[in-house]
Parts: C-alpha cells; structure tokens; sequence
C-alpha cells in the first residue's frame, strides 16, 4: 500500500484527469465498416509493399536514427533541403515533440476549435493552458482573435487546414495573413490536404514561423505504418530533431515512406476517388436529413437530423457494425463525423442510416 501511493504521488508530471483512450481492439478479419478514425481503405500498391518486404530483411540492423535516407527522399520530392524536413512515426509523434519544445507549466497555446482534439491532451501533459478560439464551421480564419486578447500570449497558434473534424478549408492567403502579422511560430497541421484545392508548403520559405505538418495515414493509406513530417525553417527543425528519440522510426516505416515518395502517383486515382465520393455521400446524407458541412478532407461532418444526437446515431450504427465518429464538445452534440471510404462501404453507411429513419431503401 504504501509503496504503491510512494511511486503513485511521484507522477508529479502526469495530470490525473488524463485518461486513456478506450481500447478499439480490432483484427483484419473485422466485419465492422470502421468509418470513424479517417482511414484509406486503399491496398498498398504492390511496388510499395515490395519495399516493406524488403525492409524486414534489415530487421536485425537499427534503422537510420535520424531518418536520413526518408529526409533525403521527402526533401527530393517536394522540393526542399534535408535541414528543412524532420519525420515522425507519424505526425502525432511530431505533436509531441513540439508542446514538449515550446511549452512550459502555465504557457498558453492557442487552436482553432473545434479542432484535434489530441492537442488538448498534449497540451494538458505539459501543464500549459489550452486556449480554443472559437472558428466553428465557417472555414474562415479568425486572424484578429489568434492575436490579440487571450491568444496574444500564446506560445504557438495551431490549425489543421482542411481542419479535423470539420473538413473547413482556409485560403493559403489567410494562412499567410495571419503568419505576416504573427511573430509566433504558426503549426499548421496539413494531414489532409491532399484531398483539398491548395497547401501551404511554399510559405515555408517566405514566413520562418511557419512549420507545416503531414503525414502518411490519410492520403497515403498508411495509417499503421507510421509515417509523418514536419517542415520548416532548418534551425526550428535541428531543435525539433534535437529532442527527437534516435530510432524513433522502424525500417519499415522508412522504406514505406520511401517508396511512397517515389510513387505518389499511384495514388492520385484514390484521392480523385475520395474527393468524387465525399460528394456523392454528402448529397446523400442530406437527402436523409443530415444537414453536412461541405468538407475539403476524407471524411463528412453531419449534424444528424431532429430528435436524436449524434451518440445515439454512433450507437445505432455500431449495433449495425458501422463505427463512425461522435463527439463530447457541446456544439458537436448533434453531429457525427464519417470517413469517406470505398464506394461499397460508403452504400453500407448509407442505407443502415436510411434503415434506422425508417425510409426505404
Ligand atoms: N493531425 C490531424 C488533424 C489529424 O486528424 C490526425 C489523425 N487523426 C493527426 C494529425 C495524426 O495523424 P498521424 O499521427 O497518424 O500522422
């Protein structure tokens, strides 16, 4: 007993509000439609697995510890130098390293809300205050408010562009607004901008405060091989690395990554295929009576038609193995966030959703 509360009272850094997430235990041969966590059903390409199978063959060996080779690679592939390029076993990893690089007990840091909301359990963990400026589902950058009033002291400004769990787009210009009249660093988390009209990478070399995030789960459909990027300034990206764990990346990832690089036309029809059925789906639920916010990303957030709020929908799908996303915040109470799969699952969710309305299918 008194052991135990000695090393339990020790924990001075882990707030005890903090819980885990529940457990989503799941295996490859799930029946569930899994709708809820913005995946890409896509197969890997067969060049691109090739390179995974490979890359066991190293497994014996330590992979490079600071990702040279997927630096190199990803540095080739979108025009910029390996100073500039940090990876991550996915870009939460990268999260991680930037409230622990930026934020001391009682720093502020501000984010578009709703927003990911991962960032406010990060920013939990390092005791600082998580300030959520109010965007809503506008898709228009409250430039004004992350620089002034609450927000004025705040370590770091972040937002998702399309954001997550809204899929609202901002124009790179308001992006670029807000960076010019900012001297705080700007992250702006691109993890599905691969499915919108614009991305911010090139601000990159004009605004030093802006560091852009991406990753591999969404577009690339590599959720579980971990794959994610920081670019930026290259002396904002050396102390990034600097706090970074050696061997934060497995060989897998990086030869995944790797030959994802080499290959990203392969998926060009997928994400013509995701943004053609996002509108499908959208027209679709609106027909239901979900009122759906228009969505630059691979998932739909609907707010669900009169009577019922979006748990119970979430609840009422799972019962029919659809999983699909709902939300605690109270002004998303009455919505649920859908991934934009395969055509045949996207037809699954639509008529268990036509079942539980009653309507004929
Ligand atoms: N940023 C946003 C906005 C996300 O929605 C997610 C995934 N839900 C991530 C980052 C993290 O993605 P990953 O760690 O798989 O790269």
């Amino acid at each position: 007993g008194t052991k135990l509360k000695s090393v339990l009272s020790s924990f001075s850094q882990v707030p005890r509000e903090l819980k885990p997430l529940p457990s989503d235990r799941h295996s490859l041969d799930d029946s569930c439609v899994r709708l809820n966590t913005n995946e890409n059903p896509f197969p890997m390409p067969e060049v691109v697995m090739q390179s995974a199978i490979a890359a066991l063959e190293q497994q014996y060996l330590y992979p490079e510890h600071d990702n040279i080779g997927l630096r190199e690679a990803a540095a080739d592939a979108y025009g910029l130098t390996k100073d500039q390029v940090i990876a991550g076993n996915g870009s939460s990893e990268l999260l991680g390293l930037i409230y622990r690089a930026f934020l001391a007990p009682g720093d502020r840091v501000a984010m578009l809300s709703p927003g990911f909301s991962f960032n406010r359990k990060l920013a939990m963990l390092q005791g600082a205050q998580f300030l959520e400026i109010e965007c809503g589902q506008s898709g228009v950058l409250p430039v004004e408010e992350l620089l002034s009033g609450p927000a004025e002291g705040a370590k770091f400004i972040l937002l998702a562009n399309p954001n997550n769990p809204t899929g609202t787009f901002v124009s790179v210009a308001e992006i670029e607004r807000l960076a010019a009249q900012s001297d705080r660093l700007i992250v702006l988390d691109e993890a599905y901008v691969d499915f919108a009209p614009d991305n911010g990478l090139r601000l990159i070399d004009h605004y030093p405060n802006i560091l852009v995030l991406r990753t591999f789960s969404k577009s690339y459909a590599a959720a579980g091989i971990r794959i994610g990027f920081g670019f930026g300034h290259p002396e904002i990206i050396g102390r990034l690395r600097n706090i970074q764990n050696v061997f934060n990346m497995n060989v897998i990832g990086q030869a995944v990554g790797v030959s994802i690089l080499a290959h990203r036309d392969a998926y060009e029809e997928n994400h013509r295929h995701i943004k053609q059925e996002r509108e499908r789906v959208s027209f679709a639920l609106s027909q239901l009576g979900f009122s759906v916010t228009p969505s630059h990303a691979n998932f739909l957030l609907a707010r669900v038609p009169a009577g019922q709020d979006g748990r119970w929908w979430q609840k009422a799908m799972k019962r029919r193995k659809v999983l699909v996303a709902a939300f605690s915040e109270s002004f998303l109470k009455k919505h649920i966030r859908v991934s934009i799969g395969t055509r045949e699952q996207m037809d699954i969710l639509l008529s268990e959703a036509s079942e539980i309305l009653g309507k004929p299918k």
